[in-house]
Parts: structure tokens; C-alpha cells; sequence
């Protein structure tokens, strides 16, 4: 049919079919771009979430690493605070002997195995100004000892026998057999128990041991057969732990000082002018006799009679008060005026510590050698150890001396005052010594020193004064080394 249609149909029939044939191709080159962008979109998507998944693996191994650190820290960290609490714990196990708190107590026994008797007992009310001393009732419970007592006399019987010793409260002599012995403190009754030095019982008596044992923090009683009192003259009174200080052996009662007279009642300051513990306050400090550097009063207290120009000076309780006693007594006695220095004699120096002395005489040496550029520097402190001690090698730091004028500054010219004379013949009442007279330059190696004066208690004030001796023949003629 169609080889017969006519040429103009026939031309239409393939301009139609060339129509076609060219949108066909459209359709399909249309259908390829599409498939084309497709892919493109999805390539594009896999390499994003490609690059999202490394990201995300990187970021977990960040915090992984980051949360391994931060443990590691923490591990550090635990060793170093758990170490220096081991530290600190090791530490102060170990430091625990050394600083006890003076509230610690003692563990008292009287005689040993299943039927001793034991008692706790406070450090404080177990050693009094340096003297230990002992629960005597108890110690006679122990002994089977008789005691007859009360208003203050307690007298302790050995049954059977006619020996006895009686104490009476706030004296420091005990009558042994009758005799009199004066221990190194007051007996004190306190809730109706006798409290009486320790030493008495190695003293005085026979047939009981004492041991103490300060480590274990123990005193344990023991009876040796038959308890008697005997008085045992010929034995020291044990050691004083500083080298330098003596002992002393004779009897302590043919030569007390004489009851001193005042004309101010100063009964409340009996017990620090005459301390119970004699010996105390005896060291001897000088240039062979050195002071530790480390050693510094724990008692010291303002002093009241410095001059009242604001100036603050501390010395040992013990020694101010008896110093205040002095200072009532010399106003009473009128020499209160007021002296060149528009005061009345009063404290200008009193306890120095090793760094001020050190500082001090470091000064004077420097000022010496500003003087005269020619001297070395240990002449120039030659030169100043005449006048100021070496730091180590002054009174000072005992904190038991004073100097006290009415001058402006220190100066011999004080001996010629009225008050000085006063000073010098009285100071002994008060526990104090005139430390470096005029006549004893030769032994003390310190020119005259007319305003330093030096507490030892009244017991050794007295003998020195008495005996015109100076510290240094005093302590010598005790046995000790001077
Ligand atoms: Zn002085």
C-alpha cells in the first residue's frame, strides 16, 4: 500500500518518522544524563559517608586516648597523695617518742607478777618543776606501811619497828628516825595521798628498788626484803643532766640562809625567791662552759620592771617573779627616785637568744673594723669579746640574768649610786647574785659589771654572797667544773 501512496504522503510519512527518530534520540540521550547524574549523586554520597566514618573512628580513638590519660593522671596522682600519707603516717609513728604531750601519763606498778597493783598516773602530776615524785600513800599501801595522819602530818610507820618518817604538806624536809632530810621538793597532800619526791625513796630507804623506764613510760615499785628508813648521807643526789652543773652532796640543811627580813610582805613570792628544786637554777654559762644554740627557755614571761618607754624584756617565770619581789622591796626601801636617765633603776636587757647575741656581736666586730681598717677579722672580735660574749658564751640566753641601772646605758659608773650598794648586799634575799664583781675579773674574764645580775635561788645566793665567791669558785667549790 504504501509503495502506493503518493510522493507528498510519502514525503510527510518520513518527515514524520525522522520527527520520531530525532526525539527518540533526545529521549534516550535525556535518559542517559539522568542515569549519569545518578551515579554522580551516589558516588558523591558513599565518599561522604566514607569520610564521615574515618572521622567518627579518628574521634573514638581521640577519646580513647584522651580517657587512657586521664587515668593514667588519676594513677599518678593516687601513688603521689598515697605516698606522702605513708610518709606522714611513718613519720609521726616514728616522731610519737620524742614530742610527748605533757598530759601523757605513766603506768605505776607496785611489785610484779599476777598480784601487782597498778596505777595510771598524769606526767604533770608525776614531775613538778623537775622533780619526779611518787604517790607515797600508795607506795605504803604496798609496803604494808602504818599511817597515821591528817591536818596536814603524815606519819609513815614501818610495823614492828620504831622506825618512821613523817611529812608534813608543802614542806620539803621529812623527819627520818627523827632526823631532818631536805628532799628536792615539797611533800604535797593532795585527796589525802602524800605526794613526795622520788629521790627520797632511794634516799631514805632500804628494801625497795625503783625502776624507771621513761621510754616505756613506766616506775615500777619493788620490795627486796625488809623495808626500812635509813638516811644515806654519803650518796650524791643523783644527776643533773646539764654537764655544767653540780651537784650537790653536803647536807643540805647546816647552812640555809638566814630568814631574810622585808618591809613588804612579799609572802606570795616565797616560792620563787627560795624554789623548792634548790639546784635548778645553778648552770653556769660562760666562755669554756657554752650554751646550745638551740637551748631557749620554754617559761619565759614578760618582765614588769623594764622603763616605761614601751621596751618588752622576758626572762624565766621562776626568776621574774623573785625579781619582782626585789623590785618591791628596793622602791620600799626608797630608791625609787629617778636616776640620770629620767628613770628608776630598772630592766634594760634580760633574756637574749643565740641569734641576737650572734647578731650583736657581729655588729660590735664590724664597728671595730670600720674603726681601725687594719685589724683582721679575728682580732677585731678579740677586741669585742671584752666588752660583749661571744654568741654561745652569754648569760643572756638562760634567760635567768638581768641588767638593770638607772643610766642611760650600761656603765660602772652605776656602782657609784646608792642603789647599787643596796642591790649588792640585798640581791641574795631575792635568789640573785652580783655576777661579775669588781674583784673577780681575773676568773670571770668580764670587767665589773655593776648592773648584771644573775638568779641561782636564794639556798646558792646566799652561800656565794656569804662567801664572796664569784659563779665560776662557787660551782668549782661544789665539784663541779668551773
Ligand atoms: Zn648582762
Amino acid at each position: 500500500m504504501n509503495n502506493r501512496m503518493n510522493p507528498r504522503d510519502r514525503y510527510y510519512a518520513e518527515m514524520r518518522a525522522a520527527e520520531e527518530r530525532r526525539a527518540e534520540a533526545a529521549r534516550r540521550a535525556a535518559e542517559e544524563n539522568r542515569r549519569r547524574e545518578l551515579l554522580e549523586q551516589k558516588r558523591r554520597y558513599n565518599e561522604k559517608m566514607e569520610r564521615r566514618r574515618r572521622h567518627e573512628a579518628m574521634m573514638r580513638k581521640k577519646k580513647r586516648r584522651a580517657y587512657a590519660g586521664r587515668v593514667l593522671l588519676f594513677v599518678v596522682c593516687f601513688l603521689i597523695i598515697f605516698t606522702v600519707v605513708m610518709l606522714c603516717v611513718f613519720v609521726s609513728f616514728h616522731m610519737k617518742p620524742i614530742e610527748l604531750p605533757d598530759n601523757d601519763s605513766y603506768d605505776v606498778y607496785f611489785g610484779e607478777g599476777d598480784g601487782r597493783l597498778e596505777t595510771e598516773v598524769a606526767r604533770a602530776k608525776l614531775d613538778r618543776g623537775g622533780v619526779r615524785y611518787v604517790d607515797y600513800t600508795k607506795l605504803a599501801e604496798y609496803l604494808s606501811l602504818t599511817v597515821v595522819g591528817g591536818s596536814g602530818t603524815y606519819r609513815f610507820v614501818i610495823p614492828g619497828t620504831e622506825e618512821e618518817t613523817v611529812f608534813t604538806d608543802g614542806s620539803p624536809e621529812a623527819y627520818v628516825n627523827g632526823e631532818v632530810y631536805r628532799m628536792k621538793g615539797n611533800a604535797a597532800v593532795e585527796s589525802g595521798k602524800v605526794w613526795v619526791p622520788l629521790s627520797f625513796v632511794s634516799e631514805c630507804m632500804t628494801g625497795v628498788n625503783v625502776t624507771e623506764d621513761d621510754e616505756k613510760m613506766t616506775i615500777t615499785f619493788l620490795s627486796s626484803g625488809s623495808v626500812g628508813f635509813t638516811m644515806k648521807r654519803a650518796e650524791t643526789l643523783g644527776p643533773i643532766p646539764d654537764g655544767s652543773t653540780p651537784v650537790t652532796d653536803e647536807p643540805p640543811v647546816s647552812d640555809d640562809p638566814p630568814e631574810p627580813e622585808f618591809t613588804s610582805d612579799l609572802s606570795a613570792f616565797e616560792q620563787y625567791m627560795n624554789p623548792a628544786d634548790r639546784d635548778a637554777y645553778l648552770i653556769l654559762v660562760n666562755s669554756t662552759h657554752k650554751i646550745d644554740r638551740d637551748y631557749a627557755p620554754d617559761d619565759l614571761v614578760d618582765i614588769v620592771n623594764t622603763r616605761a618607754d614601751g621596751r618588752k624584756e622576758v626572762m624565766r617565770e621562776c626568776a621574774e617573779k623573785a625579781l619582782e619581789a626585789l623590785f618591791i622591796e628596793l622602791y620600799a626601801n626608797g630608791y625609787d627616785a629617778k636616776g640620770p636617765s629620767g628613770y628608776p633603776v630598772s630592766v634594760m636587757s634580760a633574756y637574749r637568744s643565740y641569734d641576737k647575741q650572734e647578731y650583736l656581736f657581729n655588729i660590735y666586730t664590724q664597728n671595730e673594723m670600720h674603726d681601725n681598717p687594719a685589724l683582721t677579722r679575728e682580732e677585731a672580735e678579740a677586741i669585742t669579746a671584752t666588752y660583749s660574749a661571744r654568741p654561745g658564751t652569754s648569760e643572756h640566753q638562760t634567760g635567768l640574768c638581768v641588767d638593770m641601772h638607772n643610766l642611760p646605758a650600761a656603765d660602772q659608773k652605776f656602782a657609784s649610786q646608792e642603789a647599787y650598794e643596796w642591790l649588792r648586799d640585798n640581791a641574795w634575799k631575792f635568789g640573785f647574785i652580783l655576777r661579775f664583781p669588781e674583784d673577780k675579773e681575773e676568773i670571770t674574764g668580764i670587767t665589773f659589771e655593776p648592773w648584771h645580775y644573775r638568779f641561782v635561788g636564794r639556798y646558792h645566793a646566799y652561800k656565794i654572797w656569804k662567801a664572796g665567791m664569784c659563779l665560776e669558785e662557787y660551782v668549782e667549790s661544789l665539784g663541779g667544773q668551773a
